[in-house]
């Protein structure tokens, strides 16, 4: 098994061991060490990059049956001495995001009695899984300010090993599955944790907890969280956005919301209005159309919506004994009407129309309306209705 570096010291960066081998696998090699600094992924937090001599370690993984360290090389790595260095950008932010995860977790755990069943570290953003009846913005608030007044307060974390009968008598409630010697992260006066992972040596370096959304997640809820240098970037994005957003309307960062409530109730005043507007327009229009006293009327205007079309239409069919085809060339949209007491189908006559344009649509016997595509031409399809139903009229 090989011997963990990261197991008593998380800030060693470049370590020296002994190549036992390397095998090759697909275009990959996997080289096993004596002993490594390289933390393989597992318990949610990803594994370690970094170089080992002139080779790119791209993963770091656990073998499952006997817990060997594989490094995962872009080349092979020649038995015998080498020398190890971890990317210590990746591997810091990690041990951030990880500590920040014992002390969120923690906190819950003190103030409410919610467990944390499961951790995930990823790209951008951590979770925990809580298993609690509900957990509501208060909470978070109040796990995150006790998480940050421990981290202000610069505890030590102390890293420990001891047999798993002694885990009740320390106060360590979790269960844990592992048999044997176990090691244990402790957060001076707050926490004990029995842990696998690389963690700060003192909660300072965690810099600060950040939690974000909370969401159902079956029957647990999930926190998402960030720290240290990811908590400074998000909440820079998040004044970059709303910064942004508050340029755009004119105001300042802190009257976004009620702004925004404000522009979207203007912008439902707006369109009831043009709705009214719309719908008197396309009275005024059928009442100019009706006028010329014809009884198959077949019209097409430049602009207008669905809406628009279909008011017209039902306005012109509300008269005894009218055939009408309406449409608009803007929205492509036709509709096809007869008032009541009238012979004839004016739902397959639409369909007759438009299925070869490719049009789509449907209807009663009275009323029915359909939508054509880019390429079919209105006036054509409009000349077509017009032949169809003086035709069918006589
Ligand atoms: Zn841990």
């Amino acid at each position: 098994m090989t011997e963990r570096l990261y197991y008593t010291d998380s800030f060693l960066r470049e370590f020296d061991a002994q190549a036992i081998s390397c095998e090759a696998s697909g275009e990959r090699f996997e080289v096993v060490l004596d002993r490594t600094a390289f933390y393989p992924t597992s318990g949610g937090q990803p594994n370690d990059t970094g170089r080992l001599a002139d080779a790119n370690v791209v993963d770091v993984f656990e073998r499952a049956d006997d817990r060997t360290i594989l490094h995962v090389t872009d080349r092979p790595v020649l038995p015998g001495a080498v020398h190890g260095a971890i990317d210590w950008e990746r591997r810091f932010d990690h041990v951030q995001q990880h500590t920040g995860q014992h002390l969120l977790s923690a906190a819950f755990l003190k103030l409410f009695r919610f467990p944390t069943v499961s951790f995930h570290l990823g790209r951008e953003i951590s979770t925990i899984d809580l298993d609690a009846p509900s957990v509501v913005p208060r909470h978070i608030e109040e796990a995150e300010r006790l998480a940050n007044q421990v981290i202000s307060g610069d505890r030590v974390i102390a890293v420990s090993f001891r047999e798993k009968e002694d885990l009740a008598q320390l106060g360590v409630r979790k269960q844990v599955e592992r048999e044997g010697t176990l090691r244990l992260i402790g957060i001076e006066g707050f926490d004990i944790q029995p842990c696998g992972g690389t963690h700060a040596e003192r909660t300072g370096q965690v810099g600060a907890i950040l939690a974000r959304k909370i969401e159902r997640q079956k029957q647990l809820w999930r926190v998402e969280f960030v720290c240290g240098g990811r908590a400074i970037r998000s909440a820079r994005s998040d004044f970059e956005t709303l910064g942004a957003a508050a340029r755009e309307i004119g105001c300042g960062p802190a009257e976004l919301p009620e702004m925004v409530k404000k522009l979207i109730e203007e912008g439902k005043r707006a369109n009831r209005e043009r709705g009214r507007t719309t719908e008197r327009l396309a009275e005024f229009e059928a009442q100019a159309l009706l006028a010329r006293g014809d009884k198959i009327i077949i019209h097409a205007f430049d602009e207008g919506d669905a809406a628009f079309v279909r008011r017209v239409a039902a306005t012109l069919a509300k008269q005894a004994g009218v055939r009408a085809v309406v449409a608009s060339r803007a929205a492509r949209h036709f509709v096809f009407a007869q008032a009541e007491g009238l012979g004839g189908d004016v739902n397959r006559l639409l369909r007759e129309i438009l299925t070869p344009a490719g049009g789509k649509g449907g209807g009663t016997k009275e009323f029915a309306q359909g939508t054509v595509p880019e390429a079919a031409n209105v006036d054509e399809l409009m000349a077509q209705a017009r032949e169809r139903m003086e035709r069918e009229g006589e």
